[in-house]
């Protein structure tokens, strides 16, 4: 039984160890003052596709933090205690399994290079010949992307999590976004 509760403990903190990059490192207020406070919707500017960029480095960091519990993990089952060694080397080992699998399979993580580009030409087509309007003002909505002035939907791509502190605080917001992975709440309806 106590073997069981060493499990999970150790797989506790697996789990926490790798969502660090992407729970506490785009969260710090020096590194948000550019954006709009969260829920709010987000302007469509350099900052947010440099952002975007930088929640895609986070996930794949993720990668690099699972060698901690890996090492503490084997040191735990060689000098310690086995189940919590154990429960730290499925999680963080199945975490590397998967992201490696979707990562040759050309799967997308959530946030990634196409997205960026997909926001930078909405940003190209708001600044060029061809505007929605005179005051384009492109800002990433819940589903969508939508100017503010004239209102039309310019991109349909549900916004996932942004790294903005939480406006749910940080444990609450902490525990969705780890239910979620970030991804985003709704999905994008078709037109
Ligand atoms: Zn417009």
């Amino acid at each position: 039984m106590y073997g069981i509760v060493e499990f999970a403990l150790g797989a506790i903190m697996g789990y926490l160890i790798t969502r660090v990059p992407f729970l506490i490192f785009p969260r710090f207020k020096s590194w948000n003052q550019q954006f709009s406070p969260h829920p709010e919707p987000v302007y469509v500017d350099s900052h947010l596709i440099q952002r975007v960029l930088h929640m895609r480095l986070f996930y794949w960091l993720a990668l690099v933090f699972a060698l901690i519990p890996l090492i503490f993990g084997w040191l735990s089952i060689s000098h310690g205690s086995a189940p919590i060694g154990f429960g730290m080397w499925v999680v963080s080992g199945w975490l590397v399994l998967s992201r490696l699998t979707s990562f040759i399979s050309g799967e997308e993580s959530t946030w990634n290079k196409q997205m960026a580009m997909r926001l930078q030409s909405v940003r190209n087509e708001c600044d060029g010949d061809n505007p929605c309007c005179d005051l384009a003002l492109p800002l990433w909505e819940v589903t969508q992307v939508r100017c503010r002035t004239c209102g039309k939907n310019l991109l349909n791509e549900p916004r996932p999590d942004l790294g903005r502190p939480r406006s749910d605080g940080f444990f609450a917001g902490s525990i969705r976004l780890l239910i979620s992975d970030g991804k985003p709440i709704v999905s994008s309806e078709e037109e």
